[in-house]
């Protein structure tokens, strides 16, 4: 578990060299070397003005777009200037590089490794040609593994590798062999994610006109499964909804969303937190540049959370873990009790099978974990008169609603 006093630096590196289907990132394509280095000196810029939270950094995470489009040379001067500005950490930060396989070579991750890039995250996403291809990933299978091979040789320890299901057209058996193929890689952790079909994007037209047909909801869930299964025999723990990892293995960066931790954001569209604001640049990439190279700051909107929101996202993001959202902690934070202010949300969502009570943890039970958006609906929306006080107290049948065996 991560210190409560933990944060972290999320930088976004928006360019890519083809749009996928599936994204709506905030990315750019045909930019070249003479915009990537204008961003990353405006990247520097937005640090300069940056308020360092207390605390600890936990994370750096260079995310996209496609971080490794970058001459490595941008990324070093970017976490020279990091570590400039701050004092020496207690713990050296776990330094998260995004990796699209088609971007790699021997020499950039050696040059990672030297400024202090200490895991990667690779986008596989498919191990079939057929499926890369639709949805327009600038490599193949054969890169993947090359990658992971380069990785391995340049010396990182620390390999995540993300992949999707519920594919169109995808069938259980492929999802299998992209599964064990990830394996045969030895990751040290693995991202899964069902597919969602985002609109505005090509695969969200495609589907629209009949083009792209998406399996069965019962299929993905079986996909879901057999992965859970399947990994769980090869000794990655399941941590959150999507997320595998070897004993000791667990992103730092994600568990710090997770546990509604302060992160600063820089780069165009960036999103950062602090306790009570979370506020967002511009977009545009162009407009990012101008704004940050004129002395502006590129804040494009902020959102004062209340506490009640506060607490709701508290609840939902960590019951996305699967140890679950600790209750001492929440009464830390908010000095007051879960169950004081959500009571009737929580007993109700109990009554269904979708949570339990587990000592000090509240956690999604295998079913909570199917419906997992429905909890956080729920939670997000449960209206005043469901905020009661204490509305528990005493019911004994709560309190021996288990955790296991409840689906
Ligand atoms: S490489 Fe990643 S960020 Fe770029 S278009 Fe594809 S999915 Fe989006």
């Amino acid at each position: 578990m991560l210190p409560t006093e933990d944060w972290g630096i999320y930088v976004h590196i928006p360019f890519c060299e083809a749009r996928c289907t599936y994204c709506d990132f905030n990315t750019v394509t045909g930019m070249g070397q003479a915009e990537h280095l204008r961003y990353t000196k405006a990247l520097l810029g937005e640090w300069q003005s940056e308020t360092v939270p207390e605390g600890s950094l936990a994370s750096v995470y260079f995310g996209g777009g496609t971080p490794s489009i970058l001459d490595p040379v941008l990324i070093g001067h970017v976490l020279e200037a990091l570590w400039e500005r701050l004092s020496e950490p207690v713990t050296a930060p776990e330094v998260t590089m995004e990796v699209n396989p088609g971007t790699v070579t021997a020499q950039k991750l050696a040059s990672w490794q030297d400024f202090g890039v200490n895991r990667l995250s690779i986008g596989a996403q498919a191990m079939q040609n057929h499926h890369l291809r639709a949805l327009n990933r600038i490599h193949d299978v054969s890169m993947i593994r090359q990658t992971v091979c380069m990785a391995r040789e340049a010396g990182f320890t620390n390999i995540n590798l993300d992949a999707i299901y519920g594919l169109p057209g995808q069938t259980l058996q492929e999802w299998q062999e992209t599964v064990d193929g990830l394996l045969h890689l030895g990751p040290d952790h693995l991202s899964l994610y069902a597919l969602i079909v985002e609109a505005g994007t090509p695969l969200h037209r495609a589907v629209e006109r009949g083009q792209a047909e998406l399996p069965d909801p019962d299929l993905v869930a079986e996909m879901a499964d057999w992965a859970e299964t399947r990994l769980t025999a090869m000794e990655l723990q399941p941590y959150e909804i999507s997320n595998y990892a070897r004993a000791g293995y667990a992103s730092r960066h994600n568990q710090l969303y997770w546990r509604l931790a302060p992160y600063v954001a820089l780069g165009a569209g960036a999103h950062a937190y602090r306790p009570g604001r979370r506020w967002w640049n511009v977009r545009g990439v162009r407009r990012y540049m101008d704004l940050v190279e004129a002395g502006v700051d590129p804040l494009d909107g902020y959102e004062d959370l209340t506490v009640d929101e506060e607490m709701r996202e508290w609840l939902w993001l960590g019951l996305r873990l699967r140890e679950g959202v600790d209750l001492r902690r929440f009464f830390q934070r908010f000095r007051i009790s879960a169950s004081q202010v959500f009571g009737g949300v929580l007993q109700e969502l109990e009554a269904k099978h979708l949570l339990c009570e587990d000592g000090h943890a509240l956690r999604l039970t295998p079913r909570g974990r199917d419906l997992a958006n429905v909890v956080a609906r729920a939670l997000v929306d449960a209206p005043p008169d469901m905020l009661v006080q204490d509305s528990r107290a005493g019911d004994v049948e709560l309190k021996d609603q288990s955790c296991t065996g409840t689906d």
